[in-house]
């Protein structure tokens, strides 16, 4: 049920309306990433009506989140809350009428095609290049619309992707530049004004794609401080590896491995140890004995375990990815949770 007292003011827009109400409230939009874009797409939609929303992010709160990253408070930030957890408590409490999934692990090859089951699109809202190819290869594969958002600093580009009918990311960008040549907010900083023209500008072009009226391949460029923005359309590359070859390098097992063993976490002192470090199934009451025999201490803390060590302290997830605290070389959070864990 549409409520016209709820939604009345949107649906008197013409460009919106009572079509983009409806198909909004029928839609299953799926968010990779709960960071400074994903938290804003995830408010701005739950306020509208989204018919189901689904986040995956395996991150915890921290305080220099807070400047950018909306549905989260200082009391998630000084309990290390998991954002998809602080999330849904929030999400819920904005609108009780959209169904919420959440997923406290990073999106991978394993496990994107779960996560984004019966999704009519994806948006993206990583920080993480590799993550965004796997994105385009399970689109491409999938006919499934998703669009590129990437911020830094006071600017910005949105690219709506719908295969088939327009261009993919590997025909505008064919290869992931180098971790070094990426603009990422861990060097450069960013405005939360910067997010939340890029999200305004990105769920328009999500309502667009739902009501039929987007236009394949739009690239929009902007710049919040200079108050430009550009959109051009991009257009196809019959040769592009994805969309053209049809060649899923991320996708499929044995081609590039789309995340590393450990990465450094976007400006938060902590870096993230993958799942795939327990070389094979995880089992937490087997990791727990061992880091109780080498004298660290473990408290349960929501769905986290974590893990005291000297000064070391660690968060252990569910799925068995780990955040080690005050840590920002990688080798130095491998070898960390290599003690803890022998
Ligand atoms: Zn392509």
């Amino acid at each position: 049920m549409i409520s016209p007292m709820r939604y009345g003011k949107q649906i008197l827009v013409p460009e919106f309306g009572e079509e983009s109400q409806k198909a909004l409230s029928a839609a299953t939009i799926a968010i990779v990433g709960c960071g400074a874009l994903g938290a804003l797409q995830a408010e701005l939609l739950t306020r509208m009506g989204v018919g189901h929303l689904r986040i995956a992010d395996s991150d915890i709160v921290s305080l220099n989140n807070l400047h950018r990253q909306l549905l989260f408070t200082e009391r998630d930030a000084e309990e290390g809350t998991p954002k998809v957890t602080a999330a849904a408590a929030r999400l819920a409490a904005l609108n009780s009428e959209v169904s919420l999934r959440t997923l406290a692990e990073h999106v991978t090859r394993d496990n994107i095609a779960a996560f984004a089951e019966k999704a009519d699109l994806i948006l993206d809202a990583t920080d993480n290049i590799a993550t965004r190819y796997l994105i385009n290869d399970y689109c491409v594969s999938n006919s499934l619309p998703w669009i590129y958002t990437g911020v830094a600093g006071t600017g910005g580009l949105v690219l709506t992707i719908l295969p088939r009918e327009g261009p993919c990311l590997r025909c505008i960008y064919p290869d992931p530049p180098g971790e070094s040549d990426a603009a990422t907010c861990a060097a450069d900083g960013i405005l939360p004004t910067t997010v939340a023209l890029a999200v305004s500008l990105q769920l328009t072009q999500v309502v667009r794609i739902l009501n039929r009226t987007a236009v394949p391949g739009t690239l929009i460029r902007l710049n919040v401080w200079d108050a430009a923005v550009r959109s051009t359309v991009a257009h196809r590359d019959p040769a592009c590896v994805c969309c053209g070859q049809r060649r899923f390098e991320f996708l499929d097992a044995g081609a590039r491995e789309a995340t590393p063993l450990a990465t450094s976490v976007c400006s938060q002192r902590m870096v993230r140890i993958d799942a795939r470090f327990w070389e094979g199934a995880f089992d937490v009451e087997r990791a727990l004995a061992d880091a109780a025999r080498n004298n660290a201490t473990v408290q349960r803390k929501g769905l986290l375990w974590i893990v005291t060590a000297g000064v070391r302290r660690i968060s252990l997830f569910p799925d068995g990815h780990m955040l080690v605290h005050e840590c920002t070389v990688t080798d130095e959070g491998l070898a960390a949770v290599s003690e803890v864990f022998r």
